[in-house]
């Protein structure tokens, strides 16, 4: 039986976790806090329960094929709703987009924005079909060690037809005139942390994610995903020791021997490194046995960071929805100062989640559970000052819209920006969502899932294939774990 030890229990840990587990190694997953999940962790406060980073549940094929590898549902662990509305997208007071479940629904509501666009919508979405098809079946659950991992007829023909070589926007605007479609179909790629224009249009399989499949919710939070693949974890061995900082890899003979943690030494036979790949690589390792230096990482283009506020409120707000983007401010000049002049936004856009629309245990009776984000740029000067300054403008916005006062009635308020990412995850420049899926930065592009003088040690999460994400996390786990296990086999 090999030893692996797994530095961080975020959801590529965790994966990773179960899947070496199951192939007969004894697996160490070693975290700095006191709570697994990583950037999917939650809080409790006043009765009211937090998830602390990810809300929206796409992609539920990728999440029942993780739990089938072991003989198991997602049901064996949480129970999924599906929302319906998916979400609203509020242009203006009384200008909201409300995004039907049902698909003769949504055709009705493409009508009405811009007729003639329903048929147009179609051809979209098969076309958007093809691209999760090909994505999913062909493209995201390989290493990327080498192009030739693709140089497959099938896998050829799936990549000319998933317009890789147009950006989204182009694509979008190909389709639909109306500036909210665009907006309504440009918006799933924001998840992929870059402009519309500078990402592939392959990624419009998201919006086969946003419309096809829909929009879910595990009741009790996405917390209970965490649980979920913990208690997995543990049904199949994995040890996983919380309140354990990784302070170093130790590397003899280019071969890792284990981890200096907080607790003492992990002796292991090889080592999965799933925090942030940056500080893995420069605080973690020595410089000889690192695969990139500083301008490597200075060079690449990050997803955004975010400012957070987790807000308990006295009372039931009306016109809010469970997922709810503002939209009515400047999209693209909010993009500008995400990307090409890094700056406080001065007039965001936001997300408000509102979990206790759809679950009554995050919050007390009668009250109800926001969750605000702002994207902003990574590496922001970060002040309580500057904070506060977008509390009160993003709570005038929501009171504008839905028409009730509710500023009075917060009694829990907690914000979580830039600099609480980089000490709570190591976080280069204090991202929250790692790496943008720009064209120049897919597949072999990304930072490699192997280090390549340390034949021993493999990463995963966000920072490497596939990319951000919770399903794309899952994804990397397993194609790290895969990888783990054929090297110790292959060294047996
Ligand atoms: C605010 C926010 C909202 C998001 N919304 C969504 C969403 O709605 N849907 C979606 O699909 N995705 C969303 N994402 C993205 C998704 O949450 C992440 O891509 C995913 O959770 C990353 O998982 P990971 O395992 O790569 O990294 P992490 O979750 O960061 O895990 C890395 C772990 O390593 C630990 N660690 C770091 N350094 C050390 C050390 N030296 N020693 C020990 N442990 C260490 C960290 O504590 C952490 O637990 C969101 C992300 C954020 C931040």
């Amino acid at each position: 039986m090999s030893r692996i030890a797994i530095i961080g229990s975020g959801f590529s840990g965790l994966a990773a976790a179960c899947c070496a587990a199951k192939s007969g190694h004894k697996v160490d997953v070693l975290e700095q806090h006191e709570q697994a999940g990583g950037r999917a962790r939650s809080f409790s406060e006043q009765g009211f329960l937090f998830d602390m980073g990810p809300s929206w549940y796409w992609m539920p094929d990728v999440f029942d094929d993780f739990f089938a590898q072991f003989g198991k549902q997602t049901s064996d662990y949480y129970t999924l709703k599906k929302l319906d509305p998916g979400f609203q997208i509020i242009f203006g007071r009384d200008d909201v987009l409300a995004i039907p479940a049902d698909r003769s629904a949504l055709d009705e509501l493409f009508e009405r924005v811009e007729p003639g666009s329903s048929r147009r919508l179609k051809v979209f979405l098969e076309e958007a079909a093809f691209k999760y098809r090909t994505g999913m079946q062909q493209l995201v659950y390989k290493p990327a060690f080498s192009w030739l991992e693709y140089a497959s007829l099938d896998v050829l023909k799936g990549i000319a037809g998933s317009h890789l070589f147009t950006d989204v926007h182009s694509y979008v605007c190909r389709y639909f005139r109306d500036d909210r479609l665009i907006d309504l179909m440009e918006f799933p790629v924001l998840f992929l942390g870059a402009m519309p224009s500078k990402i592939p249009a392959l990624y419009t399989l998201m919006n086969y994610a946003a419309l096809v499949q829909g929009t879910y919710y595990p009741m009790g939070g996405m917390g209970r995903i965490v649980e979920g693949m913990q208690s997995l974890a543990e049904e199949l061995g994995v040890q996983i020791h919380t309140g354990v900082r990784v302070d170093k890899i130790d590397v003899e003979s280019k071969k890792a021997k284990g981890v200096q943690t907080s607790a003492g030494f992990f002796a292991s036979d090889l080592v999965i490194a799933s925090a942030d790949y940056h500080h893995v690589e420069q605080k973690l390792l020595d410089e000889a046995y690192r695969n990139y230096d500083e301008d490597y990482w200075a060079g690449k283009t990050f997803a955004p960071s975010c400012l957070i506020f987790y807000i308990g409120v006295n009372k039931k707000i009306r016109k809010l929805q469970h997922h709810n983007l503002y939209f009515d401010s400047d999209f693209d000049r909010h993009v500008d100062e995400i990307y090409t002049k890094p700056q406080w936004p001065s007039d965001p856009l936001f997300y408000v989640c509102c979990p206790s629309k759809t679950d009554d245990s995050v919050a007390p009776e009668g009250m109800e559970n926001l969750f605000l984000l702002v994207p902003v740029a990574t590496g922001l000067e970060d002040t309580e000052a500057q904070r506060e300054q977008y509390f009160d403008r993003l709570i005038s916005r929501i009171e504008e819209h839905t028409g009730e006062r509710f500023k009075e009635d917060i009694i829990f308020k907690k914000s979580y920006c830039v600099d609480d990412f980089a000490r709570d995850y190591n976080a280069y420049k204090g991202n929250a969502y790692g790496l943008a899926n720009t064209l120049r930065q897919t597949a072999v592009l990304k930072p490699k899932l192997k280090n390549r003088k340390v034949a021993n040690l493999f990463y995963t999460g966000q920072l490497t294939v596939p990319g951000p994400g919770v399903p794309p996390a899952l994804i990397s786990g397993r194609i790290a774990a895969e990888q783990a296990n054929q090297y110790l086999k292959n060294k047996r």
